[in-house]
């Protein structure tokens, strides 16, 4: 329609389309400078949990945090919380640039399609993707739901369907960025709760979320929907925190908090 037309062109004239992580002036959400700084993790990860593992780990490893067990049945991630990938991260999630959804989904893509029916995510067993959910509260704060809006781009993408309503947050949690190894077991423990669980019986899901830190979210969503019947539950996130040994993991969470203001 040619008024549609034109006020988008009034639209640009106003508000030049840019990368929405570094603002360089161009039509990509994610311009190809940021993306060469994202460090994708790629194969070299535990076979369970997708951590990436050290240059001189043997492939197919399994790192010690699995060795413990984990309730979730794999987990991937397309890159490393760090650099241009987490500055996207904040600027999406904190600041509303909501453009980045199309980019990190198609981020998720690249991962599920790379993966397809490895151990660690086996796409064609799964039968939906859940997103992590956010409190009501906040979700009306921030005005979307992250989550949500990633599986929108992936669904569009694989055809999975998205389930927004078999698991829900009952208790409003403090970000666990704020917080440490230990309390952020105990501060989501009984955050959620499963609904319609005659969806889940028998299936196979994948969780999906912006970020996994040390993975005690995925755990506990993961609890709460094998509880309720899922036979698997897989988890895909666009960033994974940088494990111990890596440069990456000296950035403090902190920084995230103090970004986000
Ligand atoms: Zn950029
Ligand atoms: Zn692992």
């Amino acid at each position: 329609m040619p008024t549609r037309g034109l006020s988008d062109e009034l639209l640009d004239l106003l508000f030049p389309p840019r990368c929405q992580v570094c603002d360089t002036l161009g039509g990509e959400a994610f311009c190809a400078t940021c993306r060469e700084d994202v460090e994708f993790i790629g194969a070299h990860a535990c076979l369970y949990c997708g951590a990436p593992l050290p240059p001189a780990a043997p492939a197919e490893a399994v790192c010690a945090d699995c060795r413990e067990g984990r309730w979730f049945s794999g987990a991937r991630a397309a890159g490393l919380h760090a650099g241009a990938l987490r500055r996207a991260i904040i600027r999406y999630k904190y600041h509303g640039r909501t453009r980045l959804a199309a980019p990190l989904g198609a981020m998720l893509v690249d991962v599920l399609r790379a993966e397809d029916e490895r151990r660690g995510l086996p796409l064609g067993q799964c039968a939906a993707l859940v997103p992590v959910p956010l409190h009501r509260d906040r979700r009306a704060w921030r005005g979307f739901d992250q989550a949500e809006m990633l599986c929108g781009a992936v669904s569009e993408a694989t055809g999975l369907p998205v389930w927004s309503d078999v698991i829900a947050r009952v208790r409003n949690t403090t970000p666990q960025v704020r917080l440490q190894g230990a309390s952020r077991l105990e501060n989501v423990r009984g955050a959620f709760e499963a609904r319609r669980r005659w969806k889940l019986r028998g299936r196979a899901v994948i969780v999906v979320d912006d970020v996994m830190t040390t993975g005690a979210t995925i755990n506990e969503c993961a609890t709460v929907l094998r509880a309720a019947g899922a036979v698997a539950v897989y988890a895909l996130t666009v960033t994974r925190a940088a494990p111990g040994w890596h440069p990456a993991a000296l950035l403090s969470d902190t920084d995230d908090e103090q970004e986000a203001i």
